[in-house]
Formats: C-alpha cells, sequence, structure tokens
C-alpha cells in the first residue's frame, strides 16, 4: 500500500471536505489525499482502500469529478469486501460510475434535510 510519507492532506478541497470519514457498514474509513498515488510495484492509481487500518487515499492531482469517480470506485470495494458481494474489480467499476453519475444528475439524492 502507499507509503503515509506522501500524504497531502487528511481531506481535500470542497466534495471531499464532507468524506473526511466515511462510514461503510460497520467501519470507518479516513480519506487520505495522496500526491504522486501509487500501488506497490509502482503504477499511478487514483485511488486505493487499505481494508485493516480503515483508509481510502486518493490521488491529489484528479479533477474534482475524477476525485468523485475516485472515492466512488473505493467505497464500493469497502461495501464489497464488508458484505462480502462479490462484485471483484469489473463490478466495482461499473457501479461506481453508475453512482458518480448518478448523484452528478440528481444532486437531490445527497440532500438528507427532510
Ligand atoms: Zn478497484
Amino acid at each position: 500500500m502507499a507509503a503515509s510519507l506522501g500524504v497531502v492532506r487528511i481531506y481535500g478541497t470542497g466534495y471531499l471536505d464532507d468524506c473526511m470519514n466515511i462510514k461503510i457498514g460497520p467501519l470507518a474509513y479516513a480519506v487520505e489525499i495522496i500526491k504522486d498515488l501509487k500501488s506497490d510495484d509502482g503504477r499511478e492509481l487514483f485511488g486505493e482502500i487499505d481494508y485493516t487500518p480503515q483508509i481510502i487515499r486518493l490521488e491529489e492531482s484528479m479533477t474534482p469529478e475524477r476525485s468523485r469517480i475516485a472515492l466512488w470506485h473505493e467505497i464500493l470495494h469497502g461495501i464489497d469486501q464488508c458484505y462480502c458481494l462479490g462484485l471483484g474489480e469489473q463490478g466495482v467499476a461499473t457501479l461506481g460510475m453508475i453512482m458518480a453519475q448518478l448523484l452528478i444528475d440528481n444532486p437531490g439524492l445527497a440532500n438528507n434535510d427532510p
């Protein structure tokens, strides 16, 4: 997993300000914004989820649109792992795009005010 040395900040601006901690089932995940986020084998990443310490990491240089999609993608990995859904990478990738677009097209869905 990415070294924490690259942590730029624990939460970002705008959209991510409300997402610095995300509950997935009974588990609270911290969101970290990382400069030059890479996999263990050196591949550039948009995001990753680290289940054991409960951390979601997102690449700093992404646009807000890309960040939203990457965050949904990692949340769905967390849901998949928490509830043993068996979505796999393809299922998570597809649902991540669907959920991000759904919330962009229907902003009222995220409004919890009565
Ligand atoms: Zn993935």
